[in-house]
């Protein structure tokens, strides 16, 4: 359905990387809502554009990779955030991680991304 995929954008798709200074986790978590009601624990931000992304979903661009899931062929920039300190009420506070990894995900019947598994 298209609200998995307009939740997949809000939550992991953020290209070109956002120039949000410095505490890059911080300003985004907050600004797609992932810090209500909880502090979200891991969150992995794609910084490449929708249509490679896409692509993962077909053959051009992934492969099964079991479970449902799919495997890209090629690895994307990503900034992975990882919640830190005790509490898990907002304000959050996360812990940057960029890196080039291939990303696992979930699509649904119209090809389209709707969950992000992890990356490797
Ligand atoms: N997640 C992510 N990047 C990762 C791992 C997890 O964005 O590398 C997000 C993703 O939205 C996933 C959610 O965290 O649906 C929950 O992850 P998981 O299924 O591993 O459950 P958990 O053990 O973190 O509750
Ligand atoms: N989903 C899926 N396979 C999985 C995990 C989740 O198809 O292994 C679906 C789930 O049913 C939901 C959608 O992916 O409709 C989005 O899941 P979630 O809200 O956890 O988003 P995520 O944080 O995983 O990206």
């Amino acid at each position: 359905n298209l609200k998995g995929y307009t939740t997949f954008l809000t939550q992991h798709y953020d290209n070109p990387k956002s120039s949000v200074g410095k505490q890059y986790c911080d300003v985004m978590m907050k600004r797609r809502g992932l810090d209500k009601p909880a502090c979200k624990e891991v969150n992995t931000f794609i910084h490449g554009t929708k249509n490679n992304i896409i692509a993962v979903c077909t053959a051009s661009g992934g492969k099964d990779y079991g479970k449902g899931l799919r495997i890209s062929l090629r690895p994307f920039t990503v900034t992975t955030c990882k919640h830190k300190g005790g509490s898990t009420r907002p304000p959050c506070k996360y812990s940057d991680n960029k890196s080039s990894r291939y990303i696992v995900i979930a699509c649904n019947q119209d090809g389209k991304p709707v969950h992000f598994d992890e990356s490797l």
